[in-house]
């Protein structure tokens, strides 16, 4: 056996994305020791610009060490008790696993179900908070990177307010790709990951909690089941006044990129990274529509970052991607679930958001679709994005 060196890739699908090099340099950085002072000083520094990330001034703010489904579990285990009611608004595979999460709570999933490729209908999500008037929390994917569908997180806090219950969110694909306002829209829970518009290393989960959702971990009756996740532990660590005792050690080398990536989005600025993102989607769309690819999501509920689109039933999904792989180094998702070898999920994440791989996709797989026996125009579907960038 040998070193491992991974073939050079271009990363375009539903994450992981490409990594800022910026990021890489910060992860090979000297190990220290994770009581470190000179760590702790960091530790405080990534809680402030993940506050900043999300728009939040919530003080439980911080990365669970563990990829976006171990930031997904630690909210349902702190939140939830035996007998507990959530509703959940599915319309993809992650709301999915937010029922699986529940259940194993001990608790009611009360599943509010959206065609995959819709977005959250939001009258049927108020319906089931006025028959289910004892529920705890309604739960729901801001960015559903199974199908590219955006939902409407302000007016489903809306109705966690009006009904009196916990909002939780995922934000694993929308952080820093799309808004998000976890204070403006009264968010109490959310989780993201770091892999996708944070173009970091998988393995991290930042969290925050409203001071509401605090309260509810803190005033628990049973003890939450994971030992790990449990935050009223884990803030012995994580929290400010806490005198940062040892409860695992941390990710060092991961927390030092998770720490470049933030500072390379507070550097960009939030408002500068969604408008990058929207604009190479404009570029990205206007080159797949000329190759005649179809978006599958309506404009209004598209995500920047992750485009899903169908193919002719000619084209066969494996031998494209293939091809793409192994020809071209351009990797690109395949559809999940409902929407497996009928869609293709081509995501623009984070550093991966440029022009480059705007024009590296249209042009290869243009090509890969021509020597499929598929009518394509590729130059004309590269001057397409060329005129959405001169514009
Ligand atoms: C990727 C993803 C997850 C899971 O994150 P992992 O880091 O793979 O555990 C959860 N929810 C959504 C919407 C995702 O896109």
């Amino acid at each position: 056996m040998k070193s491992f060196h991974p073939p050079v890739r271009t990363l375009m699908g539903p994450g992981p994305s490409d990594v800022n090099p910026r990021i890489l340099e910060a992860l090979s950085r000297p190990t220290i020791g994770h009581l470190d002072p000179a760590f702790i000083q960091m530790m405080d520094e990534t809680k402030l610009l993940l506050q900043q990330a999300f728009k939040t001034d919530n003080e439980l703010t911080m990365p669970v060490s563990a990829p976006g489904s171990a930031g997904m579990e630690t909210v349902f285990t702190n939140l939830l008790e035996r007998g507990d009611k959530v509703i959940i608004c599915q319309n993809g595979v992650f709301g999915g696993r937010m029922k699986e999460n529940v259940e194993r709570c001990g608790a009611e999933a009360i599943m509010v179900e959206d065609a995959w490729g819709s977005t959250i209908d939001i009258d049927k999500a108020e319906q089931a908070l006025t028959d289910t008037p004892d529920a705890k929390a309604i739960a729901f994917v801001h960015a559903e990177t199974s199908t590219g569908v955006r939902s409407d997180v302000q007016a489903l806090c809306g109705l966690a307010a009006k009904y009196d219950c916990l909002s939780i969110v995922d934000a694993v694909t929308s952080l820093g790709g799309i808004e998000l306002e976890v204070d403006e829209w009264g968010i109490d829970a959310i989780y993201s990951g770091t892999q996708k518009c944070l173009s970091c290393v998988p393995g991290l989960s930042p969290v925050s909690f409203s001071e509401r959702a605090a309260r509810v971990i803190r005033e628990r009756k049973s003890k939450v089941q994971s030992w790990f996740l449990d935050l009223n532990l884990v803030m012995g660590y994580w929290g400010s006044d806490a005198k940062r005792s040892y409860h695992h050690t941390a990710p060092v080398n991961s927390l030092y990129a998770l720490h470049e990536s933030l500072l390379i989005l507070q550097e960009e600025g939030l408002q500068n990274a969604w408008n990058r993102h929207a604009l190479n989607h404009e570029a990205l769309l206007a080159g797949l529509e000329t190759l005649g690819l179809k978006f599958i999501v309506d404009k209004e509920f598209r995500l920047p970052q992750l485009n899903a689109v169908s193919f002719p039933d000619s084209i066969d999904d494996a031998t494209v991607r293939s091809a793409l792989l192994n020809d071209y180094n351009l990797e690109i998702g395949a559809g999940l679930g409902a929407l497996a070898g009928s869609v293709w999920r081509i995501g623009l994440m984070g550093f991966a958001s440029n022009k480059s791989n705007v024009l590296l996709c249209v042009s290869v797989l243009g090509n890969v679709l021509a020597a499929q026996g598929m009518p394509v125009d590729v130059s004309k579907a590269v001057a397409a994005v060329g005129a959405v960038y001169a514009a």
